[in-house]
């Protein structure tokens, strides 16, 4: 289908098609209570807690080769973290209203892998190597499993591979790395140099190709399919990537409760995530709506240069969706999203999940990086700084007042509401490129 056809079938894309800033509300969103049962036949709540379950497991063995971890005992988590200067800060700057309260759930500073894909990906590498572990043998589900780190000679015999535009190789590589496994990242034109430095640091094999991400996965999937002893992450298809970032729901939960946050009619939860191939944004949303049904609101962030997910999900052609069949040229410096066909996986299952997804400009990328920065002293890379277009946009957009109209968010129920702007990477940005971050325009 293409852009004329689109239009003529659907106007509102209009604002899309033409990479303008906006918010697509996603028409087929349902009631949880509808669309529960068909969910759950896909992803579901046991699904959910095993991979749970299997992470509890692997605690002591990430405790013992990742002492950064021991404060949170082998988990893999992060801040959750009210912004009240930066919540100001951009109401003024944009002249918006952001109601509620504002916060910032940290996954820019998970350890390990310093974005979200240490959610996911570091998921799928721990349950592959338990499987190969349990089959030869070599591991019992009721071991400790610190002893895994003593079984690098055997993991030696087996590759991993994926495809990435750089957060996910990273998360792959550092962890297959730290397990024993041979790694191989397929990376595409857009990921940065530093990450592919610090990837070869590590002793990953990183492969480039001058084409865009599509091309990086499909040649990383052939490689690996070629050989009988190697495992790739296919980003855009993986179930176990899914449920590694489903966990985050249930522990974000616990950060509410702690924190004296209510979540129900009166209090909702609104929640902002950047979209890549849609994995991280739709693990994380689906595990939330499995928690909190209709009191949440989960809306993707994409660039306005790159919104693949959305148009997979508003075409319902899902992964066949590609950005270049509506002459939208799919770059962006928000490296970790610049995907120009989404996932199969999510654009599926979220279709009566996602409340929408919001559309940011190059240029606000870098403003929203240097307001965090000025603001709370907290730097996050470009592709997480998509989050701020959500709040940003909510009431904005007339489509956003008209959703909130249509949801129930009245006035006095915003003004009780909880707002997460996801921070999906940042940590192992290195100086010198927060400096060209922070000096860059566009
Ligand atoms: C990968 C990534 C995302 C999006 O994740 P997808 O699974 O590709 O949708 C968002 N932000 C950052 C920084 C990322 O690295």
């Amino acid at each position: 289908m293409h852009r004329d056809t689109l239009l003529a079938a659907d106007p509102s894309l209009r604002a899309v098609l033409d990479t303008e800033e906006t918010l697509w509300i996603n028409p087929r969103l349902l009631p949880f209570d509808t669309v529960d049962g068909l969910s759950q036949l896909v992803i579901s709540d046991a699904d959910i807690a095993d991979a749970a379950a299997r992470l509890r497991r692997f605690a002591p063995f990430i405790r013992r080769a990742f002492p950064e971890t021991a404060e949170t005992d082998g988990l893999i988590e992060s801040p959750l973290r009210a912004i009240p200067q930066m919540q100001r800060h951009l109401a003024e700057m944009y002249d918006a209203e952001i109601p509620g309260r504002l916060l910032l759930k940290m996954d820019s500073h998970l350890a390990i892998a310093g974005s979200v894909k240490a959610r996911g990906g570091i998921y799928e590498v721990l349950k592959h190597a338990e499987e190969l572990a349990l089959s030869a043998g070599r591991l019992t589900r009721t071991d400790d499993y610190a002893k895994l780190a003593d079984l690098r000679d055997f993991f030696a015999q087996y590759t991993m591979q994926v495809g990435s535009t750089g957060n996910l190789g990273m998360s792959i590589g550092i962890m297959s790395a730290a397990i024993g496994f041979r790694v191989r990242v397929h990376m595409s034109a857009d990921a940065k140099q530093w990450k592919k430095n610090l990837l070869r640091s590590h002793g990953v094999e990183v492969i480039e190709y001058a084409d865009d991400y599509s091309r990086a996965v499909a040649e990383g999937r052939r490689a690996s399919d070629a050989d009988p002893m190697s495992h790739f992450v296919d980003d855009e298809k993986s179930v176990d990537l899914f449920l590694g970032y489903a966990v985050a729901a249930e522990r974000l939960k616990e950060q509410l409760t702690a924190q004296g946050i209510t979540v129900d009619p009166e209090h909702p939860l609104l929640v902002y995530i950047p979209a890549g191939v849609g994995g991280a944004p739709g693990g994380v949303s689906y595990g939330l709506r499995r928690l909190y049904h209709d009191d949440v609101h989960c809306f993707f962030v994409e660039p306005a240069q790159c919104p693949s997910v959305l148009l997979g999900i508003a075409t319902q052609e899902f992964e066949r969706a590609n950005v270049h069949d509506y002459g939208i040229a799919g770059r962006t410096d928000a490296d970790g999203l610049a995907c120009a066909s989404p996932s199969s996986l999510v654009t599926r299952i979220m279709t009566n999940h996602a409340a929408g997804d919001f559309t940011v400009s190059e240029a606000h990328l870098y403003d929203y990086l240097r307001a965090l920065d000025q603001s709370e002293g907290i730097r996050i890379e470009p592709s997480s700084c998509a989050a701020f277009a959500g709040p940003l946009g909510l009431l904005r957009f007339p489509a956003g007042r008209a959703y909130c109209v249509a949801h129930g968010l009245t006035e006095q129920r915003l003004a009780h509401a909880t707002q997460i702007a996801w921070a999906t990477g940042g940590r192992l940005v290195p100086e010198e490129i927060w400096t060209e971050y922070l000096g860059t325009y566009r």
